[in-house]
């Protein structure tokens, strides 16, 4: 069976990538290996919009998170996190283990957060030294105005750090323009990169922060990665890295715009799929929906989890539910990366024939007409 990932995040990775990282590795100190992570800092700081150095550190998303936490705070600072999802939640948990005092500015999951909250919390708590917020939250597909929440905290001294991991690349995401210190990133996302990646890009006001903070940390030290740079202190993962090298040339070839607009007129496509199917869309406006999930609560009588074991294992179709409460209740269609009209066709076939074995009632096609549609009137 064909194995198929509509999941956001780790994400399918295009034959192209995954052969450039399966050749005999190179050695990290080699002149080879100098050259291509010279290609890599380059290529890197525009897709992130400044003109810092980006570090590459091998972890998952979340060490990256955790990093950033240990570095730039020091135990009993108090911060500010931006919590409307589980991505929101695990910032929280990463700040506690680290003993910052957190305070929470917390809305529903499938909403934005207002910009004037996070105002007014400020404004209760004037002493925090930074505020941690997630740029796409994957877990409900919303999208956060971190563009306004730069701006709050501009001319002060307090640190604005996001969590870009799923939503860099798909959105505009300029860095210095909108005054955002510390911006995340990872592999498995847009990079369409296996997992094993994370990118972290630090402003002049973060290296301010980092200097005063006093928690201990040895590798995911910025300290280290500032020594060190642009070569790493330890044993980079070279096969990833040279999956990156060629990431780099493939999205330049596409050039973000063109990335963006395939990736808004897949989550329009999915949106509309969904709907026809009797799905009702998760995030509703005026929150503003991510373009790197759709996510959708199930029609009357369907099982979520029902639906997304028969989409594996007679489909092969790897999909994500919801997490935490919204288990059994959510699906959420990813289709971050290389993911093509094509891909989302088979995706909704995969789905209608899920459901028609379930007993939905529907006139088959219905999903994957307002894909094709879709394609058809928005993308010239
Ligand atoms: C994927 C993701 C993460 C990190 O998850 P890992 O499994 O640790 O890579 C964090 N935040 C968001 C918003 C994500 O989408």
């Amino acid at each position: 069976m064909k194995l198929r990932l509509a999941t956001p995040g780790p994400t399918e990775v295009p034959q192209r990538l995954l052969l450039a990282g399966a050749r005999e590795i190179i050695h990290h100190r080699s002149s080879e290996m100098e050259a291509l992570i010279h290609e890599i800092n380059e290529g890197l700081p525009p897709l992130f919009g400044t003109t810092h150095p980006v570090y590459t550190i091998a972890t998952s998303g979340t060490g990256a998170m955790e990093a950033a936490v240990a570095n730039c705070f020091s135990p009993g600072d108090e911060v500010l996190v931006v919590s409307n999802g589980y991505f929101g939640e695990r910032f929280q948990a990463i700040c506690r283990s680290y003993g910052l005092t957190v305070h929470v500015v917390e809305s529903e999951w499938g909403t934005s957060t207002d910009p004037r909250q996070v105002a007014d919390a400020y404004a209760r708590h004037p002493g925090i030294r930074g505020v941690l917020a997630v740029y796409s939250e994957t877990s409900t597909g919303a999208l956060n105005d971190v563009e306004a929440i730069g701006r709050i905290f501009r001319d002060t001294d307090v640190i604005v750090v996001v969590d870009a991991i799923s939503g860099l690349l798909v959105h505009p995401l300029p860095m210095d323009e909108w005054g955002l210190d510390v911006v995340l990133a990872a592999s498995h996302k847009g990079f369409m990169l296996p997992p094993g990646l994370a990118f972290i890009a630090l402003s002049d006001k973060a290296w301010t922060a980092v200097d005063a903070a006093s928690g201990p940390s040895y590798y995911w030290s910025f300290e280290r990665l500032r020594h060190f740079y642009p070569m790493s202190s330890s044993s980079p993962a070279v096969s990833l890295l040279l999956g990156l090298y060629e990431s780099l040339k493939v999205l330049a070839e596409e050039g973000l715009p063109a990335f963006r607009e395939r990736h808004a007129a897949l989550g329009l496509a999915a949106e509309r799929g969904l709907t026809e199917l009797g799905f009702t869309t998760f995030v509703q406006a005026p929150h503003r929906r991510s373009h790197v999930i759709t996510s959708a609560l199930a029609p009357e009588g369907i099982d979520t989890s029902q639906l997304l074991k028969t989409l594996s294992t007679e489909h092969g179709l790897t999909m994500t539910g919801g997490q935490a409460h919204l288990k059994g209740k959510l699906i959420r269609v990813g289709h971050v990366g290389a993911a093509d009209a094509l891909d989302l066709c088979a995706v909704f076939g995969a789905l209608e024939m899920s459901l028609l074995g379930l007993g939905h009632r529907f006139t088959p096609g219905t999903g994957v007409g307002a894909v094709i549609r879709t394609f058809h009137e928005e993308v010239k």
